[in-house]
C-alpha cells in the first residue's frame, strides 16, 4: 500500500467516500498502522485491502545487540530476494538504515553486500515499508532519521531514492537533516540529485584520497576518479549549500597511513566537508582487518590538526553483523556467524 501516493489510492478505492481514502491514508502515514490494524474502515474492506494489497515484507531474521539499542531484521521479499534494515537507538534520536537494492553491483572489496553481487532494485514502497516497520518497533520513541546505508547504492536507484525522500518528507514531516543518502561516488547521479531541490543529507564513502587505493577499494573509482567526483561535490555544494559528509572505514594499513591523512585532508578541506570515520568491520572475502582504537585516534588527531572536522561513528552492532550485508549473508546460509542471536 505504501507504492501508492494520495491520487493513486483514491483510485484504488473508487466508489469507496472520500473519507475512507483520508481514513487509509491518516492509518498508514499518521498512524504508521498495518492494514490490518485501521480498525476505523470497516471489516469487510479492511480484508479485502489486505489480501490485496500484503506487506512487502517479512522478517526472516530479527536480532538485537548493543543491549537492545540496535535492532537489525533480514526481510525476505515477495519474490525471495533478501534486504536488511537496521534500527538504531541513540539517547538523542532514533534513526532507521534502510536498504535502496538487493544486493549491490558495485562491487566494493571490503563490503559484504559488495561481495554478495546484486539482485534487484527496491520499489519506493518496499524502502518506505522498511521505515514504518522501524517507527513501529522504535516506539514509545519516534522515530527521528533516515539513512539510506543498508544494502545497495542509493543513487543506482535513482528514482526510488528520491521518490522515498521527498514521500518522507512530505507525508512523514522528516527534514533535510534527519535524511541522509550515502552513495560510493556516482558522479553524474550527485550532480543530477543537486538539481533536485530535495531536502536531504548527502555523504560520501570515500574510503581513500588517491586513485590507486580507491581503485581498489571501489571499483566504480575507475569510471568516476577522485577528479571527476570532486567536481560533482563542488556542485552538490553550490546548487544546496549543505555541507557534505566523507565516510571513511578505517582498514589497518591501506588507508589508515600518515599519508592517508594529509590525502584526506587535502581533498575534504577545500570542500569544508565533513569526515566520519569507523572502522571497518571484518567481512568473511576481505580478510584485512579494521584498524585498532589507538590507530583510530590519531588518525582523527591527525586530521583535526589539519582543521578537519571529524567525528568517529562506533561500530553499532557488530556482533549482530550490522555492517552492510553482513547478516543477509549469514540468513542465506552463505556463512555461520558465532555471534547470531536469533530473537
Ligand atoms: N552504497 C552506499 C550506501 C550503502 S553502504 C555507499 O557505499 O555509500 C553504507 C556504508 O557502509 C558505506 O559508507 C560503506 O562504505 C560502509 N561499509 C560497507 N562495508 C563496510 C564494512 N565492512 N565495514 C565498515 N563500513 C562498511
Ligand atoms: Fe555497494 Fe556501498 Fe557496499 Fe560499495 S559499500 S558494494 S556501493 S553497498
Amino acid at each position: 500500500m505504501y507504492e501508492y501516493e494520495p491520487a493513486a489510492l483514491a483510485e484504488l478505492l473508487v466508489g469507496e467516500p472520500r473519507y475512507r481514502v483520508d481514513q487509509i491514508w491518516q492509518g498508514l502515514w499518521r498512524d504508521g498502522l498495518d492494514l490490518a490494524d485501521i480498525t476505523t474502515i470497516p471489516k469487510t474492506l479492511r480484508a479485502k485491502l489486505v489480501q490485496d494489497f500484503p506487506s512487502s515484507l517479512t522478517v526472516a531474521n530479527d536480532v538485537e545487540s548493543d543491549n537492545g539499542a540496535t535492532r537489525k531484521w533480514v526481510f525476505r521479499l515477495h519474490d525471495g530476494a533478501t534486504i536488511e534494515t537496521v534500527l538504531m537507538r541513540y539517547a538523542d534520536r532514533v534513526t532507521v538504515c534502510v536498504s535502496s537494492q538487493a544486493g549491490c553491483a558495485m562491487g566494493c572489496t571490503f563490503c559484504a553486500t559488495g561481495q554478495a553481487g546484486y539482485s534487484r532494485q527496491l520499489t519506493p514502497g518496499e524502502v518506505i515499508e522498511q521505515v514504518i516497520f522501524a517507527t513501529r518497533a522504535a516506539a514509545p520513541r519516534r522515530l527521528s532519521n533516515v539513512v539510506f546505508m543498508g544494502m545497495g547504492e542509493p543513487l543506482a536507484n535513482y528514482d526510488t531514492t528520491v521518490a522515498v525522500v521527498r514521500r518522507l518528507h512530505e507525508h512523514k514531516g522528516m527534514s533535510a537533516r534527519h535524511l541522509t543518502v550515502s552513495t560510493v561516488g556516482v558522479a553524474p547521479a550527485i550532480e543530477r540529485l543537486a538539481t533536485e531541490g530535495l531536502p536531504l543529507t548527502l555523504a560520501v564513502s570515500l574510503h581513500a584520497a588517491n586513485n590507486t587505493t580507491r581503485d581498489e577499494l571501489v571499483p566504480l573509482n575507475r569510471r568516476y576518479p577522485l577528479e571527476r567526483l570532486y567536481e560533482a561535490c563542488q556542485k552538490w555544494i553550490d546548487a544546496t549549500s549543505r555541507r557534505l559528509s566523507f565516510e571513511w572505514a578505517l582498514i589497518d594499513g591501506v588507508n589508515d597511513t600518515d599519508r592517508a591523512i594529509d590525502e584526506l585532508a587535502g581533498y575534504a578541506s577545500g570542500l569544508n566537508a565533513h569526515v566520519n570515520l569507523i572502522p571497518l568491520n571484518p567481512t568473511p572475502g576481505y580478510l584485512v582487518m579494521g584498524s585498532s582504537p589507538e590507530r583510530v585516534n590519531e588518525f582523527r588527531d591527525g586530521l583535526v590538526d589539519l582543521g578537519i572536522n571529524v567525528t568517529v561513528r562506533n561500530t553499532r552492532g557488530r556482533s549482530i553483523d550490522a555492517a552492510c550485508g553482513q547478516l543477509a549473508a549469514v540468513t542465506n546460509g552463505k556463512r555461520r556467524s558465532v555471534t547470531l542471536r536469533s530473537r
